[in-house]
């Protein structure tokens, strides 16, 4: 069965998603979901916002777990949680923990760059962050979104991948030596200019030794679950890349194309 391995529900701040509507919605696709719900530890907000609660999230899940539905979390990674976040990976039995750059430091990538469209952030600050986050956490499963400014802001040439192919490398070296997998992020590949601009560079994550990806919508409504798959799908065949997902915190190959 493919995975859809990047899903939120109403466990995340950002969504209002009932788990059983997830779970019909992936089904009547055939694919199998993981829950992936958000926890930010250097979030600013509310004490609890973008921070899951672990003990009733799993407990409120447990009911809903089967072959195709298992719960993970996405960490957002700093440099400033770095034990904490280690800490909440290993204290609670999720299927799947991916770790997500979402700030650059104090700099919230969304709020602080993107809706207040001030300088603050480079393309160069990014990749560099990206980089020393898998460095500094060799605990997580997967990487996910390496292209999350550029779905605000597009592929713009200070975010490109031929300005940046050298840190690219960097990224995945240090993926590959880990064994961590990086994830095919979905979202975007809606048409051929966005999956055009991915192909070379799952292409150089395969050619630096890369072979496997994880799927992952980043769906925060069950109706974009497995949101453009069949294009993730024949990237990742094109390349040679193979789609992998995690129970109990091990990897597991899926099935290549949708069931
Ligand atoms: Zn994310
Ligand atoms: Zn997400």
């Amino acid at each position: 069965m493919l995975f859809d391995t990047h899903i939120h529900s109403k466990m995340s701040t950002d969504s209002e998603e009932e788990a059983t509507a997830a779970i019909s919605a992936a089904k009547k696709k055939g694919l199998g979901i993981i829950f992936t719900e958000h926890y930010d530890a250097d979030f600013v907000g509310g004490p609890s916002d973008f921070r899951v609660n672990p003990d009733i999230y799993l407990k409120e899940y447990e009911k809903y777990k089967s072959d195709g539905v298992l719960t993970g979390i996405e960490i957002g990674l700093t440099h400033m949680s770095t034990e904490i976040n280690k800490k909440l990976a290993a204290s609670y039995p999720f299927d799947f923990v991916i770790g997500s750059v979402h700030m650059v430091g104090e700099t919230d990538i969304y709020l602080d760059f993107v809706k207040s469209e001030k300088p603050c952030l480079t393309g160069e600050m990014y990749f560099d962050y990206v980089a020393r986050m898998i460095e500094e956490n060799d605990f997580i499963d997967a990487l996910g979104h390496i292209d999350y400014p550029l779905r605000y802001i597009g592929a713009g040439a200070d975010f490109s991948f031929e300005t940046h192919s050298k840190k690219y490398d960097i990224i995945f070296e240090n993926l590959i030596s880990r064994n961590i997998p990086i994830e095919l992020n979905s979202r975007r590949i809606s048409g051929k200019e966005v999956y055009c601009e991915m192909l070379p560079i799952y292409k150089r994550y395969y050619d630096a030794g890369g072979r496997y990806v994880t799927f992952g919508s980043d769906a925060h409504k069950a109706e974009n679950i497995g949101q453009n798959f069949k294009n993730a799908v024949s990237l990742a065949a094109q390349i040679g890349l193979k789609p992998v997902y995690f129970k109990g915190r091990k990897m597991y190959i899926s099935s290549p194309s949708p069931a």
